[in-house]
């Protein structure tokens, strides 16, 4: 499943981040080019957060659309094939898949 991989990803680079405290929101951007689908993505984070410091923590997803461009005539687009003279196009957007937010929140004292 590659949508677990990409949840060990995002627990590993969040816990880089959090010194202390719990993690109690996390926010991504996925760009639609990966094909990630965020509802298994979520569940797949709930697995990998457990026993962190982010378990529980919700996860939220932002869908980056997918925006290409014409090596050649420089028509923006969708296709991987430029739709009005049939060159290659490049990605300009769409691929990315980044740790946009944390919120953290201290552990209540007892
Ligand atoms: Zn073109």
């Amino acid at each position: 499943m590659h949508e677990l991989s990409v949840a060990l990803g995002i627990v590993k680079a969040a816990l880089k981040r959090v010194k202390r405290g719990r993690v109690v929101e996390v926010q991504v951007a996925i760009g639609e080019l990966t094909h990630i689908n965020a509802e298994q993505l979520r569940f797949a984070f709930e697995i990998a957060s457990r026993g962190t410091a982010l378990e529980g923590a919700e996860l939220k997803t932002r869908i980056v659309e997918a925006e290409l461009r014409c090596v050649r005539c420089r028509t923006r687009g969708k296709s991987f094939t430029c739709g009005r003279c049939g060159s290659a196009m490049e990605v300009l957007s769409g691929e990315e898949l980044l740790l946009e937010r944390l919120k953290v929140v201290e552990d209540a004292p007892r």
